[in-house]
């Protein structure tokens, strides 16, 4: 696995949730959950393209005003990710501040808010030109979890149970496609934008019988010649697997979540799940529709991910920090029987 971008919590397991995600070769970064980000700079936040929201309880929206305020006054655009009501929950947000002069700003700040439903995604947008009127609402399909879909990676979420729809998430990043630069050269092939639309052509998984041109040049004669991308992986490309992480907060273990969290995350190179409580409180787990240390190693488990990385501990553990690691990562590895759900 080869990865351009590097994931870290925000805060310590018994601060606020939230995870950073920085692209290695780019100016960006991608932030999930959005509670106290006191501990990012202001830098850090300025990178930030797209927030991902699992539901906005306090302990994962707080953060929206801190955001706002250092992005606010730049010709930038923030897409925000949330669960059902979550464009109302902007709005409310918006509206708590007086907007009257931000006409004097050059620079405007644009807000696409994306409110992830079981069968439709909605979408709002928020100019601070238009003194954060809503415009733009549309409804579009939401289809295969995707939510996100750019040059750089896939992002998915699934809508869990938290007593309110609490949005889980996982984080493809795109095939690693690398040109061989000798066979290149011992092809006769020309460099040049058509090998951009190979790379693009083998992300999309287009068929190996798919036809590509490709310009080349033998003693000093340019000519045109067809390749189908069966040949050209075989001879031209590298391929290797981006990374996958896995996101999940403050949701109950029943079957139909289990189920959902097992697709959603399956053979993640890195897991970050919540475990509130440990392995003993599983029935408090259940009436705070959170989970524990061992229902959190058994669906890393069962979903094949290749790392567990448990946070969001409840602060009435603070002595027990190493015990919710051991916890998980015993049943995690099989040392502790998993949970049965029946
Ligand atoms: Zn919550
Ligand atoms: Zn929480």
């Amino acid at each position: 696995m080869k990865s351009s971008f590097n994931a870290s919590l925000v805060n310590d397991p018994f601060g606020d949730p939230g995870l950073l995600v920085q692209f290695l070769f780019q100016k960006r970064a991608l932030l999930f959950d959005l509670g106290d980000i006191s501990s990012l700079s202001n830098a850090e936040l300025l990178k930030v393209s797209h927030v991902f929201v699992s539901h906005t309880h306090i302990d994962h929206f707080i953060g929206f005003d801190r955001l706002l305020r250092t992005v606010f006054g730049r010709e930038k655009t923030l897409t925000f990710f949330g669960p059902e009501n979550f464009i109302k929950n902007v709005e409310g947000k918006l509206a708590g501040f007086t907007w009257n002069l931000v006409d004097r700003y050059e620079e405007s700040l644009t807000i696409k808010v994306v409110e992830v439903r079981e069968d439709k995604l909605l979408k709002g947008t928020f100019r601070a030109i238009d003194k954060f009127k809503i415009s733009g609402e549309e409804e579009v399909k939401f289809e295969d979890g995707i939510i996100l879909n750019d040059s750089t990676c896939v992002v998915r979420a699934a809508v869990l149970e938290h007593r309110v729809p609490c949005l889980g998430f996982s984080l493809q990043e795109n095939l690693h496609v690398n040109i061989n630069k000798d066979r290149l050269k011992s092809m006769c092939v020309v460099e040049g934008a058509w090998l951009n639309a190979l790379k693009q052509a083998v992300v999309e998984e287009k068929p190996d019988s798919y036809a590509i041109e490709m310009p080349v040049t033998r003693e000093g004669i340019s000519s045109f010649e067809k390749n189908t991308l069966g040949q050209l992986k075989e001879n031209l490309i590298e391929i290797s697997q981006g990374q996958k992480i896995g996101y999940v907060v403050d949701t109950i273990y029943n079957e139909p979540n289990s189920k959902r969290i097992i697709e959603l995350v399956k053979s993640a190179d890195i897991f970050f799940c919540e475990s509130p409580f440990l392995a003993d409180e599983e029935t408090r787990g259940q009436e705070r529709f959170h989970l524990t240390s061992h229902q959190a190693g058994t669906l890393a488990r069962e979903a094949g991910v290749k790392k567990l990385q448990v946070f969001h501990f409840s602060s009435r553990h603070r002595d027990c920090r190493e015990q919710f690691y051991n916890e998980a990562q015993e049943t995690f590895l099989g040392k502790t029987k998993a949970n049965c759900l029946s």
